[in-house]
């Protein structure tokens, strides 16, 4: 269900018309570790948002492209997570989350601190409670890659992506994620691209994903039918700046 989640919200731009436009406004929500009030980002609407070229070829969400809004930290105890489940925790995760708190390092100390030490929080607190769960470690180390990159931090941009990937060939050795082996050979494609590594094998793996169908026996066929899409266009554009070393 997670996987469902995570993929109707990283496609969810795409499935939206254009006849609204995205808007946000600022909002007073309390820190679920805290209570301390704090005030972030809301997002009131969302209509033709979505990703810019280079964020849909590293398989990132226009709204984790979003560097002031995607990570929201507690001014107070620092507590930091995607804006998106920010307050969406349970009771045992949260007693959690107090225990460990004090012991974190945690280098972005409000709202306002750039995206990278934000991620830097996030990344401690999710350890605590999403150590396992491999799917939401590589799309969160693509979102971190991808916001060290903008901020010219080659070597950590590196480490994160590198990271992804590891991941990303993992999954791909598990016979059940066959459904979905066109996204994970995207991935992987475009980790390898965008850390400059193993372009050949990234050429292969993109000819062969290719010839595959996007096919989630959970979604829809329409639904299916667009991320299939969606999924061919990126990787004939990787394809080509692969090709063509831009
Ligand atoms: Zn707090």
């Amino acid at each position: 269900m997670k996987k469902i989640l995570l993929l109707i919200t990283v496609f969810a731009g795409l499935a939206i018309g254009t006849a609204f436009a995205t808007s946000w406004s600022r909002a007073n929500i309390d820190c679920p570790i805290c209570k301390t009030t704090n005030e972030f980002h809301f997002l009131q609407g969302w209509g033709s948002s979505g990703a810019s070229t280079h964020a849909q070829l590293q398989h990132i969400h226009w709204l984790e492209e979003n560097r002031f809004a995607s990570v929201r930290t507690c001014k107070n105890c620092r507590y930091t997570a995607f804006m998106w489940n920010f307050s969406n925790i349970d009771s045992t995760t949260i007693g959690k989350i107090q225990k460990a708190l004090p012991y974190l390092e945690l280098p972005a100390q409000n709202y306002s601190d750039c995206i990278t030490k934000r991620l830097a929080n996030a990344r401690q607190i999710y350890k605590l409670y999403r150590y396992d769960d491999a799917d939401f470690w590589n799309d969160f180390y693509r979102v971190q890659g991808f916001h060290y990159a903008r901020i010219r931090n080659v070597n950590q941009a590196e480490t994160a992506r590198l990271k992804a990937l590891a991941i990303t060939s993992s999954l791909l050795t598990i016979p059940e994620n066959e459904y979905r082996k066109k996204e994970l050979l995207f991935i992987a494609s475009s980790m390898r691209y965008f850390t400059n590594r193993e372009h050949d094998k990234a050429l292969k793996d993109i000819d062969l994903a290719l010839t595959m169908t996007y096919n989630n026996p959970n979604l829809q066929p329409y639904q299916n039918e667009r991320l299939n899409s969606h999924l061919t266009r990126q990787l004939e554009h990787l394809k080509w700046r692969i090709n063509n070393r831009q």
